[in-house]
Parts: C-alpha cells; sequence; structure tokens
C-alpha cells in the first residue's frame, strides 16, 4: 500500500526549562520532521553552535527581519527576542515535510492563529519546585534570569488549555512515549493521509 502525506507543523511549547528540547530529542530519529532553527538575540551558551541550536543574530538583523515580514512568529521571551524565520518552514510544509517549532507560549499562540492545521503540544512540569531544580540544575542562566523564567511561568501554565495535547514532563521515558504518540496518531489523521489501496 503506497501513501502519501501532508507535511505536518508541530509547535511544542512550554515554560522554559520543562523540558522541551530534552523530551523533544526524541523526533531526532524520525528523519521527515525537521526542526525549525529559530533566531535569537541572545547570546550562545556554551556549545551552542550558530546555525544548529539557534541563528544568532543581532538586534539590527532582528528587526530588520521583522520589517520583512521574515517571521512566521516573533515574541520578546525573558529578556530577548527570538522567531520562526518563515521561508523554511513554509519551503518545507510545501515540500509535503513535517516542522518541529520548539517556542514560547506567545509565539505558539501566533502559529495557531495563523495556521490553525499545525498540531500544539504543551509540555507541563510536575510542579513549579521540579521546574526551579531544572532550571537551576541546568545551570545555563544567571539567577536572577532563573527568577525572571519562573515568574513567566506561570502565566505560561495559565494558557496550557489553548493547546491540542497537555504532557507532563516528570519521568522522561513516559513523555518522550507520549509525544511519539501523539506525533503517530496525527500522521493517520485522515487529512493528512493518503493510503493507495492498490488492487491486488
Ligand atoms: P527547555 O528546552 O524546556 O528549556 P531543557 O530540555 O533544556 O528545557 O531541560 C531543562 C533541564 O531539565 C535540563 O537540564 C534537562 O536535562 C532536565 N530535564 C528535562 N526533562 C527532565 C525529566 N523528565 N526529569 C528530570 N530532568 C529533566
Ligand atoms: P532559551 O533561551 O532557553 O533557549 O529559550 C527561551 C525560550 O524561548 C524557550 O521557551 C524557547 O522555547 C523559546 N524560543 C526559542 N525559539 C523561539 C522562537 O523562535 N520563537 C519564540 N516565540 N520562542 C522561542
Amino acid at each position: 500500500m503506497r501513501e502519501k502525506r501532508k507535511g505536518m507543523l508541530l509547535v511544542i511549547s512550554g515554560p522554559s526549562g520543562v523540558g522541551k528540547g530534552t523530551v523533544s530529542k526524541c523526533l531526532d530519529d524520525e528523519k521527515d520532521i525537521i526542526f525549525s532553527v529559530s533566531c535569537t538575540t541572545r547570546a550562545p551558551r556554551p556549545g551552542e553552535v550558530d546555525g544548529r541550536e539557534y541563528h544568532f543574530v543581532s538586534e539590527e538583523t532582528f528587526c530588520r527581519m521583522v520589517e520583512e515580514d521574515g517571521f512566521l512568529e516573533h515574541a520578546f521571551v525573558h529578556g530577548n527576542y527570538y522567531g520562526t524565520p518563515r521561508k523554511p518552514v513554509m519551503d518545507a510544509l510545501e515540500a509535503g515535510q513535517s516542522v518541529r517549532l520548539e517556542i514560547d507560549p506567545q509565539g505558539a499562540l501566533q502559529v495557531m492563529e495563523k495556521m490553525p492545521e499545525c498540531v500544539s503540544v504543551f509540555i507541563l512540569p510536575p510542579s513549579f519546585a521540579e521546574l526551579r531544580r531544572r532550571l537551576e540544575g541546568r545551570n545555563t542562566e544567571k539567577p536572577e534570569d532563573v527568577e525572571r523564567r519562573l515568574n513567566n511561568a506561570r502565566g505560561e501554565v495559565a494558557l496550557k488549555d489553548r493547546y491540542q495535547y497537555l504532557i507532563v514532563n516528570d519521568d522522561l521515558e513516559t513523555a518522550c512515549a507520549a509525544l511519539r504518540s501523539v506525533v503517530s496518531a496525527e500522521r493517520h489523521r485522515s487529512s493528512r493521509y493518503y493510503p493507495a489501496v492498490e488492487e491486488e
């Protein structure tokens, strides 16, 4: 049975430090799902490579891209600008490939509005105390930035019901299995899935 599938736009969101990056890694072996590399004005962390985790750009470049309507969505998040470059996402979807966005809730709501056919997933922490432990344990932000991210998390979690799917990232394997099942079910949506039934 031959099959043809349309590209799926997968939007994974949730508070900073909840484990979006960690959980989404389980989709890295799904070669038909491309990771959308965002632009950001924040400085690279040790080990981050320009063009892999992010395109690290100046505020001037970011503003020019906004003016040129180069972003599918963009937002000011925890003191820096972040945005999803529009063209690579649109080109991939046109070509039938799926695309994964890992973005903050402000950006996720913009994408849900502009592209209602997207699949939206919100990752929740088991508790705010555990979210703090993860943010502190990651050791990538200054203490004041950790506090800012934790304060923002409460407002972000309040938006969880706007998403189609909720996954609590308590046990990592369980959360990954849930994300894989969402992707698998969404691939079988009749609007996306065209199995050709052969005569023989
Ligand atoms: P985000 O991408 O949402 O900002 P990360 O993926 O960077 O979050 O995860 C934040 C920290 O939490 C990392 O140090 C990661 O190893 C840890 N982490 C992620 N998921 C879990 C989990 N299920 N249990 C314990 N620690 C986790
Ligand atoms: P970090 O600085 O920890 O990499 O990311 C901070 C927050 O910005 C995270 O919640 C992350 O998901 C979000 N983010 C990353 N890329 C984008 C993007 O392109 N757009 C938006 N709106 N948020 C993003």
